[in-house]
């Protein structure tokens, strides 16, 4: 096991990508969230995942329990604004009856489900049903109206129109139906960050079973690290039954290096803004007088 004060606990750490070409015409990066959760259903290591689908309004993710191929399927894509991820995972297992609930999402929501197996206040029976959590590594959120002002305003694209959005080396990337690509330098979309984003001290989902990213990995594949033990039985088997190509992250660019230093800069740079804000009126008012 090594263990990273950037990258976290994790037993292995490859580039992977998909082999169901399914998956991958719509999958964000490698297709590895998808493909794992597929998998992990028809092997029966879980009966439901919670994913985030389609919501109201274009590119609003909401969170829904999948129950099939077809169900998880709907959920590639990266949607870059919060989906409540977490307000299912009592209702995946009363309301859906799972016994063994898969669960997607980034950092914080990785966390909230430690915590919640951890003190599962409001919580009874739930602990013991998740049976996998495939993380996501990420830098930032942004909520919906930031989403519609960086698309719409910057970008100068209808989401309606959009088919993709991505977030890398250094830019923000919208891809059209039509075929427009306009990029965004990063400067511009970081002051719609959610600000509690400002206060996460994860970039790689470090309690995940799994968890993924583009970062260190080529287009179209993923960086993919192992924490668990769940997490390495449901890969080794997945990997030796052909679901997943891989190959040795340090076989390629740009590889962990990047993303150590992502995950140093968001870590270092939020770990400012905590100590920052211990000193806002909040916590003043909160502090006893008398001590
Ligand atoms: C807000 C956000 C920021 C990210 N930032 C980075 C980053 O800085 N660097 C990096 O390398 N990768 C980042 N990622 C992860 C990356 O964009 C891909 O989601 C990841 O590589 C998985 O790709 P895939 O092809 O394996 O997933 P797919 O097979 O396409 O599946 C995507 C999965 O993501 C889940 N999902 C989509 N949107 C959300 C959401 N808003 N909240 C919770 N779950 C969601 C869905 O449930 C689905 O199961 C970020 C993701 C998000 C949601």
């Amino acid at each position: 096991m090594i263990a990273d004060p950037y990258l976290g606990k994790y037993t292995t750490c490859v580039s992977a990508r998909s082999t169901d070409k399914e998956i991958l015409q719509k999958a964000q990066d490698g297709g590895i969230v998808t493909t794992l959760m597929v998998y992990a259903l028809e092997q029966g290591i879980i009966d439901g995942a919670i994913v985030a689908g389609k919501g109201d309004r274009p590119w609003q993710p909401r969170p829904f329990v999948a129950m099939s191929r077809e169900d998880l399927l709907k959920a590639r894509g990266t949607k870059y604004n919060i989906s409540p991820q977490i307000s299912l995972l009592k209702e995946a297992t009363r309301s859906f009856g799972l016994d063994k609930v898969g669960v997607t999402g980034v950092c914080c929501q990785m966390q909230a489900v430690r915590k919640a197996q951890l003190y599962p206040i409001n919580m009874r029976d739930v602990p013991d049903k998740i049976a996998l959590a495939v993380g996501l590594f990420c830098m930032e959120n942004f909520p919906y109206k930031s989403m519609q002002t960086i698309v719409e305003d910057h970008a100068g694209q209808s989401l309606s129109s959009v088919k993709k959005m991505e977030i890398g080396k250094g830019k923000f990337w919208v891809y059209t139906e039509r075929g427009n690509v306009v990029t965004l330098p990063l400067k511009v979309t970081h002051k719609y960050e959610q600000p509690g984003c400002h206060v996460c001290l994860d970039y790689v989902s470090n309690l995940g079973d799994i968890s993924t990213g583009s970062v260190g990995s080529p287009d179209g594949w993923s960086t993919v690290f192992i924490r668990t033990k769940v997490g390495n039985d449901v890969w080794s088997k997945a990997v030796a039954e052909g679901i997943f190509e891989t190959k040795p992250i340090e076989e390629v660019k740009p590889g962990l290096e990047l993303v150590t230093k992502l995950a140093k800069e968001k870590i270092d740079k939020n770990r400012k803004t905590v100590e920052e804000r211990k000193t806002f009126g909040i916590n003043k008012a909160l502090q006893n007088p008398y001590t």
